[in-house]
């Protein structure tokens, strides 16, 4: 039988498994923080609408620019953030996942290296890969936050071309102080200067506010963002940043040309028409977000500070068996190989009841 590696492929490639969350056909599903509620009728109806419209025009190439959709991304971000985006400073792909192979396609590369703090969100460093950019582990508290002088230090060390800081962190859930990316888009900047990229994928979730003021006067500095998790659109599959409007022009160097299909930006500029509703969602789920991290600290868990729409749980001596056994009661959550814990998605307050009710009965087994 003939495998990957029997083919001419990359060296860096070899050995190597793609990014794979288990797409299981479990009753409660709670292992890729996708949000647990269907897109309201009236917001289906709506992209129903547009994408009819968008398909009579499907003989031509899409809004390459996707001039309207950046523009709305640009006011929604302006409306919730308090600080004045245009079109200028945004830019959007297909998820965030895009977004951030076209900044490591800019800024990256063969010769170029980027770094993150470890454990976080693992695909930063698949697609470094994938881009020929040189991958660099940086380190994280016991807690997990983000060890500031070690970091530092490492950024004086590596001078990365890339350093990403996700906030709040995924998997672990916690938020990251604007004073810590402060620090290290400072160190960064003494070492090279380097791209900083915040990636806010769950920031929506968050206690505390949005970084996006950090970007005055930093033209160094990316925020990335996506659909995927605030906006209940994981499947749209439509992410996208705000910057230095250099930024902008330089990620156009490497972007495909019609990236963003009409399709895509017609759906994605339906749902931008109900952000007052879906945002309702997200405070019903961080609700239930904080109602998981208290029940789990009743029944005896360990959890890390979540400001996500997921979080972290433990202590297990074998988090994998542990996995298998919440998974043998119906419930799937993600094991992302962080030894001694778990994530769980915040769902419906029925999907969180199941998952809860698995995890009481785990401790009683222990008993
Ligand atoms: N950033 C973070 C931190 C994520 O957790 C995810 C999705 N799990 C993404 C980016 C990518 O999301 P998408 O491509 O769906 O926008």
């Amino acid at each position: 039988m003939t495998g990957i590696d029997d083919l001419p492929v990359r060296d860096e490639l070899r050995g190597k498994s793609p990014y794979g969350a288990p797409q299981l056909d479990v009753p409660v599903r709670l292992n890729t923080n996708e949000n647990p509620y269907p897109l309201p009728e009236a917001l289906v109806e709506r992209i129903t609408e547009r994408v009819r419209a968008a398909a009579r025009d499907l003989n031509r190439y899409p809004d390459r620019d996707a001039v309207e959709l950046r523009t709305k991304l640009a006011e929604y971000l302006t409306d919730t953030s308090g600080y004045a985006l245009d079109v200028r400073n945004v830019w959007a792909a297909n998820g965030s996942n895009e977004v951030i192979q076209q900044l490591l396609q800019t800024f990256g590369g063969p010769g170029r290296t980027a770094i993150g703090f470890e454990p976080s969100y693992s695909m930063h460093g698949l697609i470094a890969r994938g881009t020929g950019t040189g991958w660099i582990s940086g380190p994280r508290h016991e807690d997990f936050t983000i060890d500031v002088p070690a970091a530092e230090k490492a950024i004086a060390e590596h001078r990365p071309d890339v350093v990403f800081i996700t906030t709040p962190n995924n998997p672990t859930g916690n938020a990251v102080p604007a004073e810590t990316v402060l620090a290290l888009h400072a160190a960064a900047q003494a070492a090279k200067p380097s791209m900083v990229v915040v990636d806010e994928a769950y920031i929506e979730f968050s206690h505390g506010a949005s970084l996006l003021p950090l970007l005055e006067g930093r033209p160094n500095l990316v925020v990335s963002r996506t659909m995927s998790k605030a906006f209940g659109a994981a499947g749209l599959r439509l992410g996208y940043l705000a910057a230095h409007p250099a930024v902008v022009d330089a990620v156009q160097l490497v972007r495909l040309p019609y990236h963003l299909s009409a399709v895509t930006q017609a759906t994605a500029l339906a749902a931008l028409e109900h952000t007052g509703t879906l945002l309702k969602y997200v405070e019903q789920l961080k609700t239930e977000r904080d109602r998981l991290v208290a029940e789990l600290r009743a029944a005896g868990y360990e959890v890390t500070e979540s400001d996500a729409n997921f979080v972290q749980f433990g202590r297990f001596a074998d988090s994998h068996a542990t996995w298998r056994k919440i998974l043998d009661r119906g419930v799937l959550v993600r094991d992302n190989g962080v030894p001694g814990w778990l994530r769980v998605t915040a769902g419906t307050p029925r999907e969180n009841d199941a998952f809860l009710d698995a995890v009481r009965e785990l401790k009683k087994e222990q008993e």
